[in-house]
């Protein structure tokens, strides 16, 4: 991926500055970013290496970086509320996402969640994604292509999930959409013995819904709901405790099992 090379015009790159505020930006020669601690010219970043010390027009000194995942997404343009990154790192293991995979995903949203699911099938494996709005399906595109570059193994269907699916034999399903029970039967129908279903919710009693629809149906084993609190301490000197601010609710992920039946 060349994630090496020096930072050039078109480049995204994460400015950290003293205060650890992050800002995203891309490059363009000539090209000026304004925040509270001056301003940077592009051209003072471009050529530089990941990780370089850059200065403002009065010496405020930032760092540069490649965008991570998580700061790419946390920063990216937005249409649907995306899948925080602590969910996107639990949902690929819980889901048991690997290199070569035929990942299902619906819909896209923003395609936050999408990018870490072509991450983790890697160049082998191939994600299909439906998305019933076509708007979202284009916020997406860019975004997943700013991130990774044009992608071969991701194709988009503009449709909605509940109506049926016409892939069969996918390993994994990733759903993030609000009434997956509707899409339990196209998604038994799609996946592969074995196969994992994924889905990610807001409440509670959507997850009770989903997995009563799951347990009375003889295609599911192992259905399990979790919640991923993730907590940062904040350690300096002898200040060792948690960070006074987190993030209290995002989603529940409940998984299933698809079993050959009796
Ligand atoms: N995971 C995304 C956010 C998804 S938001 C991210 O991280 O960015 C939910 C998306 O599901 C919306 O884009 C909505 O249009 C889409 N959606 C809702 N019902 C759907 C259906 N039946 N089939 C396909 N997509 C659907």
């Amino acid at each position: 991926m060349g994630l090496d090379r020096r930072f050039e015009p078109g480049s995204r790159v994460v400015l950290l500055d003293s205060r650890g505020r992050r800002y995203l930006i891309t490059l363009s020669a000539g090209g000026t970013f304004h925040s509270h601690r001056g301003i940077v010219e592009h051209d003072r970043v471009i050529g530089e290496e990941d990780g370089s010390l850059v200065r403002t027009r009065t010496g405020e000194e930032m760092r540069a970086f490649r965008p991570t995942l998580s700061e790419f997404v946390l920063k990216m343009p937005r249409g649907a509320q995306v899948v925080y990154p602590k969910d996107i790192g639990a949902i690929t293991v819980q889901g048991d996402l690997y290199p070569g995979a035929t990942v299902l995903e619906a819909g896209v949203g923003s395609g936050a969640l999408t990018i870490g699911l072509i991450r983790a099938v890697g160049p082998a494996g191939r994600v299909v994604s439906y998305e019933v709005r076509e708007e979202f399906a284009d916020t997406a595109r860019a975004n997943v292509e700013a991130f990774l570059g044009p992608v071969s193994n991701w194709e988009i269907q503009i449709g909605s999930v509940y109506d049926g699916v016409k892939e069969r034999g996918v390993d994994r399903a990733v759903l993030d959409l609000p009434e997956p029970w509707r899409a339990v039967d196209p998604v038994g129908e799609a996946l592969r013995g074995g196969g994992i279903f994924v889905s990610y919710l807001p409440t509670i009693i959507q997850s009770q819904r989903l997995t009563q629809e799951l347990q009375s149906d003889s295609r599911w084993s192992s259905v399990l709901t979790t919640e991923t609190l993730v907590r940062a301490w904040k350690i300096e000197g002898t200040s060792v405790r948690p960070e006074h601010r987190m993030v209290g609710h995002t989603g529940f992920i409940t998984v299933a099992r698809r079993v050959v039946p009796l």
